[in-house]
């Protein structure tokens, strides 16, 4: 829906009349905010704000339309079971924007690496910065050039002019950014640094949302997607949204409605109407027909052209190419309502239920090395209860007042689990680390990738609409999807001529010059 309605919001201003249906009887998609217990309001999947580029956020004039960020800074806290560090007392680490804090918290761990993170951030971001111009234009779409000819170098020109700039910005960074690119995130962080829980901590980004490990080639990728976004001008930061992550959805759907569009929940798509090779408008499962010259579709690859395109519509190396998409998720979302703030054996609460800075970052639990996170794959990848699994909580309300009762909270855990007795085993470890932590639950909501492909419509469950895997990004399945652009740019398009093989799926407003015809029948 957030896709959707981003492009519902330009696509209703360059003239055009759009018709935005949703399944559910809520809109927001995977960014939703849901009432799952009384008085409580969740983040009920995506639960921080980075990604969403600036460009959009700016032209749809998001902060007018009602949208409120705090930044989370400190930013990742990792309480340990066991004192450790250079003195054996060390109780934790604790990240954030302020670069002296930095140094004085890793200095507990590490000398060399106290000295080094902050050139360690510098190469980040500027590879980052270099890669924006990528993020923000339209992907060189391989197909065309291959066809070869004089026209197509043409067409193409301005994607391989981004992408020459690009190359040209990341100057003496090329090999590092390769190296993040290709190698595991170990590797790339062991060239720079020699403590854990530091390294550990950096290389949850690596893992984030994928089935994959930081020992593994490709997750220095996922690590360096994870540290794209911007936050209100600050690069990388990420943020909480006020009233959940629902109201980025409804700041965005705000602004499309105001622009003109239309916006219909509890509409599920059934089909998409083709003929004579070209999309004419979808059929609902009421068997209301919605006509349109042009049908967008934020749904999955897998449920856009193979679910919802009539059988036949597309050709059967295509059919089977999509068919190909790896969805593979580890990811199960706990959202827990809580009476009372957790209470950390390594940084006690000062005054009973009062939010600490840690209690604002992103707690990482069973994250001290590096190796658990990758047992904690091992496990995940075997569809077999993890022994250990990683946790990381985040606790909004510590914030946003607006989303829960006066001195109680709302939790986010996301964990690598396929399916177990999960309950018993989050409760555990949260045991561990916060005592008390199981008497405070007033209500627990658990989705794992089954619960996420059923509730919002995730292929696999997966978070990105597709494994973030190299093979995945970027040119290479440009026809398909490209999970990596966080823009509307990467909706799929259905062709509006489908013989038209590996037509570019952007949403390219010459393609999509029509006007919508509404069925009355809608609106009744
Ligand atoms: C557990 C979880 C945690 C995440 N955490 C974060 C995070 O912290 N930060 C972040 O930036 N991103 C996060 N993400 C990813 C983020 O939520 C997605 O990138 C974002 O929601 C993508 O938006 P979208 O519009 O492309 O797709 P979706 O949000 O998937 O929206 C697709 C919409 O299409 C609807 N739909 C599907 N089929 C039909 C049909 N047949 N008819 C009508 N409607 C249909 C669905 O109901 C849904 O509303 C997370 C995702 C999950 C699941």
């Amino acid at each position: 829906m957030f896709q959707r309605d981003v492009a519902a919001a330009y696509l209703q201003q360059s003239g055009l009349k759009v018709c935005v249906l949703e399944k559910r009887h809520v809109i927001g998609g995977a960014a939703v905010t849901e009432e799952i217990v009384p008085g409580f309001k969740f983040s009920r999947a995506s639960y921080l704000l980075s990604l969403l580029r600036p460009q959009i956020y700016k032209d749809l004039e998001l902060k007018k339309y009602g949208l409120k960020i705090f930044l989370r800074d400190p930013s990742a806290y990792t309480p340990l079971l066991n004192p450790g560090g250079l003195n054996q007392k060390t109780v934790s680490l604790t990240l954030g924007r302020d670069a002296d804090q930095n140094r004085k918290q890793i200095a507990q761990f590490s000398t060399n690496d106290a000295e080094k993170f902050e050139e360690y951030e510098h190469q980040l971001a500027r590879i980052v910065a270099a890669l924006e111009p990528l993020i923000d234009n339209p992907p060189l779409h391989l197909h065309t050039i291959n066809k070869g000819g004089f026209g197509n170098l043409v067409k193409s020109w301005p994607s391989l002019k981004t992408l020459g700039s690009s190359v040209k910005l990341l100057g003496k960074d090329k090999t590092a950014f390769y190296d993040l690119l290709t190698a595991p995130a170990s590797k790339v962080l062991d060239k720079w640094f020699e403590s854990e829980p530091l390294k550990a901590c950096l290389a949850t980004d690596a893992v984030i949302g994928a089935m994959t490990s930081p020992y593994l080639p490709g997750s220095g990728y996922v690590l360096l997607h994870h540290v794209m976004g911007e936050i209100e001008g600050v690069k990388g930061a990420w943020g909480y949204v006020q009233g959940g992550m629902g109201a980025v959805s409804q700041a965005i759907a705000n602004c499309a409605t105001d622009r003109g569009a239309e916006i219909f929940t509890d509409k599920p798509v059934q089909k998409i109407l083709v003929q004579d090779g070209n999309a004419k408008g979808v059929k609902l499962s009421n068997g209301v027909e919605v006509m349109a010259k042009a049908v967008l579709s934020n749904a999955t690859p897998k449920v856009t052209y193979i679910d919802l395109l009539p059988k036949g519509s597309l050709q059967d190396d295509l059919v089977s190419e999509i068919k190909q998409i790896d969805y593979t998720s580890p990811v199960t979302k706990i959202n827990v309502a809580v009476k009372e703030l957790p209470n950390f054996t390594a940084n006690p609460n000062r005054l009973k239920n009062t939010p600490m800075p840690h209690h604002q970052c992103t707690i990482h639990l069973n994250c001290e090395k590096t190796e658990s996170i990758h047992e904690a794959y091992l496990d995940a990848q075997q569809g077999i209860p993890s022994h250990r699994p990683i946790i990381e909580m985040t606790i909004p309300s510590t914030l946003d007042s607006t989303l829960a009762p006066a001195g109680c909270h709302v939790i986010s855990l996301g964990t690598m689990q396929q399916k177990t007795n999960m309950q018993t085993q989050f409760l555990m470890i949260l045991k561990k680390y916060a005592p008390g932590f199981k008497a405070s639950i007033v209500g627990v909501d658990i989705l794992t990738p089954p619960d996420l492909e059923k509730t919002f419509g995730l292929t696999g469950g997966n978070i990105f609409h597709g494994a973030m895997g190299l093979d995945q990004l970027y040119t290479v399945t440009l026809y398909l999807y490209i999970p990596i652009i966080a823009y509307f740019s990467y909706l799929c398009l259905i062709p509006t001529s489908t013989n038209r093989r590996r037509q570019l799926p952007r949403l390219s407003p010459p393609l999509l010059v029509s006007n919508l015809h509404l069925s009355p029948q809608l609106f009744v």
